[in-house]
């Protein structure tokens, strides 16, 4: 059953739907800060290609949106040098979310550093204390928050759009690229000369957690070397539940 609350976001995200339509990346950020507020805004980074872009973006817009970078603590030497890079180049609020110091103790303490490996049920847990909840912190009080999402990245992104709800956080869940391909993500960053992450020329289209990421092989899909020993319905983090 659908209750009136979810009526009238639903009714309210057909509506953003359709005016979103047509509209460029650019357009999209721009729209979201008339209708939602920079405060009303946040922006998630892993500093891949696609959050690189929409960063590079958020600067040009005359009221900034602000960026989250979930520090989960596993992250590769290469990502935290672009942070540092981006704080410098991007003139935009950068804020970073680590875990809970006694969660990471008590799950590396049972179940060792790299538990990941062992099941999907372990993988899943250190996402949820690394990421998601950390991730709740960085939505708290948000109207609406902004990805890098791409449709075409992966089988669990089909069927994404400009703008969706986000059942799991309570607010409204943009995505500028959901329809642009690698090639046209690819031009538009060599255009604007973005601040791209030093591993993503050396085979490494997604990036994320070093023990859970490797680089891709020629033909395989972007997040291919993302959880590459778990099926491909699996490879999400728990950032983005549908
Ligand atoms: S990607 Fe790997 S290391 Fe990072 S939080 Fe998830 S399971 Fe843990």
């Amino acid at each position: 059953m659908v209750c009136i609350g979810e009526k009238s976001v639903m009714g309210q995200l057909l509506q953003y739907q359709a005016n979103l339509k047509g509209m460029t990346p650019a357009q999209i950020l721009s729209w979201a800060v008339s209708e939602f507020g920079a405060e009303g805004l946040c922006m998630a980074s892993s500093m891949g290609y696609e959050d690189q872009l929409l960063t590079h973006l958020s600067a040009e817009l005359p009221r900034p949106i602000g960026v989250f970078f979930l520090d989960t603590g596993r992250h590769f030497p290469e990502t935290y040098a672009c942070l540092e890079e981006s704080r410098h180049r991007y003139k935009v609020p950068y804020r970073v979310y680590a875990p809970a110091a006694q969660e990471v103790e008590e799950m590396v303490s049972t179940e060792g550093p790299n538990l990941f490996y062992r099941s999907l049920e372990l993988r899943k847990r250190c996402c949820e204390v690394r990421k998601v909840k950390p991730l709740q912190r960085a939505l708290a009080g948000k109207k609406a928050w902004v990805t890098g999402q791409r449709a075409e990245q992966s089988l669990t992104r089909l069927g994404l759009r400009a703008i969706e709800w986000d059942s799991a956080h309570n607010l409204y869940k943009l995505n500028p690229l959901f329809n642009w391909s690698e090639q046209q993500l690819l031009e538009e960053i060599k255009t604007r000369e973005v601040l791209t992450h030093p591993l993503q020329g050396e085979g490494f289209p997604s990036i994320g957690c070093q023990p859970c990421t490797r680089a891709v092989q020629p033909g395989e899909s972007t997040r291919a070397g993302r959880w590459w020993w778990e099926e491909e319905e699996h490879k999400e983090c728990g950032l983005h539940l549908k």
